[in-house]
């Protein structure tokens, strides 16, 4: 099956079973989605989602976080990986927004950058979450899932991932096709077990292609 019909047959199927799919993260405003998406890193949404609303109710807005000591964020988010590191970058966040940015979240991916604890996926996941931007985080579902259907080829980073997935699914799906794949990889298309039996995308995917002689009857 050549490429394009990979990403022809998948495209029908999300846009018919999953027309308007969302990130699982809970957030009122961008502030809270930018904190969530950080503690995200390497966490999952269900973890942050547990620890965010008293995160949020003695941290409420930017000010209020830029005038927060590390242990006091610490203590809140100590369930989280990386409780520490994450601790010091929210603040530092806070204050340079505080500071630099009239206390506004930018838009701009260059400027998300800037942020502590801000890199390519996060910035990408603000820009597209919040402010619709046609772009396209890479997690390491995302990476995944694409590479085992087929949508990439020789892709060895997020960044060549990013640029072939942007570069063929048609610019106003990026955003779905960002959170297409990242729930596939995250419920049915698992790092250690794919399931692929009960697959509903088996028949445009490249490994289930490839393997389907070997591991399963149909
Ligand atoms: S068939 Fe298997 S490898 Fe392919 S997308 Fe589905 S779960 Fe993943």
């Amino acid at each position: 099956m050549q490429k394009q019909e990979r990403y022809k047959g998948i495209i029908e199927y999300f846009i018919k079973n999953q027309p308007n799919p969302e990130t699982e993260l809970k957030y009122k405003n961008v502030y809270e989605l930018l904190v969530s998406v950080i503690l995200s890193a390497q966490c999952t949404d269900k973890r942050v989602n547990i620890i965010t609303p008293e995160l949020f109710k003695k941290f409420p807005d930017i000010d209020s976080l830029s005038k927060a000591s590390v242990e006091e964020v610490y203590n809140i988010i100590k369930s989280c990986t990386y409780p520490n590191n994450k601790s010091k970058n929210l603040i530092s966040m806070a204050k340079i927004l505080k500071e630099d940015y009239n206390s506004h979240v930018p838009s701009d991916i260059k400027e998300l950058q800037k942020l502590p604890g801000v890199g390519r996926k996060t910035a990408n996941v603000i820009a597209s979450v919040y402010f619709n931007k046609d772009v396209m985080p890479v997690d390491t579902h995302v990476f995944r899932v694409a590479k085992r259907i087929g949508l990439t080829t020789d892709a060895k980073t997020p960044l060549e991932t990013e640029l072939q997935l942007t570069e063929n699914f048609p610019k106003n799906l990026l955003n779905s096709a960002h959170h297409w794949l990242l729930l596939h990889g995250r419920y049915v298309c698992k790092a250690r077990n794919p399931n692929c039996i009960e697959c509903e995308i088996k028949k445009f995917c490249k490994f289930y292609e490839e393997n389907k002689k070997i591991n399963y009857s149909d």
